[in-house]
């Protein structure tokens, strides 16, 4: 490896931190601390940056009452706040500003989230298999690839334990590839919530599924 540090930066904790070259020793061209995109051929760009903003920068808020910034660098901010800031520009009606004090993450956590979910991405682009964390299945390549927003089966990146405010969920393992629907239906519940949720849902669903009445009162198309 060639470990030449490209960047030190001062990370929202005080602390200085590095990023380092990952290419090979003695390599050709400028150095660069992200992992090889190259190797998604034509997907190159697109998987870099769903990659890069999944590790490396927040999944903001579109709560329309939060002054968080949509999509703030995790581990160097354009702002930190505090939550007496916060609230003081929530009264203001100052919205889109910064990242909160409790959620930043240093580069170092990043870093690992991004190595993390580049190896499940190669794994799912060769086929090696990698499934969705909330229903098991493999994800194949097109689903991962798939730009269609309205698609259930395309591919984002979950949070197991979820986003929570004041709590750092952001680390390597809990952040993982898995399907729109899958994702969506946990929304910001935990794993336990989730099971005694669908739990409830699924002993209902089977007594109402063959139900007569509902399905007498349905109309007939007329024309
Ligand atoms: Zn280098
Ligand atoms: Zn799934």
């Amino acid at each position: 490896m060639c470990n030449k540090i490209i960047k030190t930066i001062t990370n929202p904790f005080g602390e200085e931190e590095h990023q380092y070259c990952v290419k090979e020793e003695n390599h050709k061209y400028v150095c660069r601390f992200k992992e090889d995109y190259s190797v998604f051929d034509d997907d190159k760009t697109y998987v870099e940056g769903k990659i890069y903003n999944m590790a490396y920068s927040t999944a903001g808020s579109t709560a329309s009452n939060s002054p968080i910034l949509n999509r703030a660098s995790r581990f160097s901010p354009p702002r930190v706040i505090s939550k007496q800031e916060e609230i003081r520009l929530k009264e203001q009606q100052e919205y889109r500003v910064g990242v909160r004090k409790t959620e930043v993450s240093t580069f170092e956590q990043c870093k690992k989230v991004e190595v993390d979910l580049y190896n499940d991405a190669l794994s799912i682009y060769d086929g090696d298999g990698c499934d969705c964390p909330l229903c098991g299945v493999p994800i194949t390549w097109e689903q991962f690839t798939s730009r269609d927003r309205t698609d259930g089966n395309s591919v984002q990146g979950c949070h197991l334990d979820p986003l929570e405010e004041g709590t750092i969920q952001h680390y390597v393992g809990n952040v993982k590839w898995g399907h729109r629907d899958c994702n969506q239906m946990q929304g910001d519940r935990s794993i336990q919530d989730m099971e005694e949720k669908l739990e409830v849902m699924l002993s209902h669903i089977r007594k109402i599924k063959n139900e007569v009445t509902r399905r007498e009162n349905k109309p007939t198309i007329q024309w």
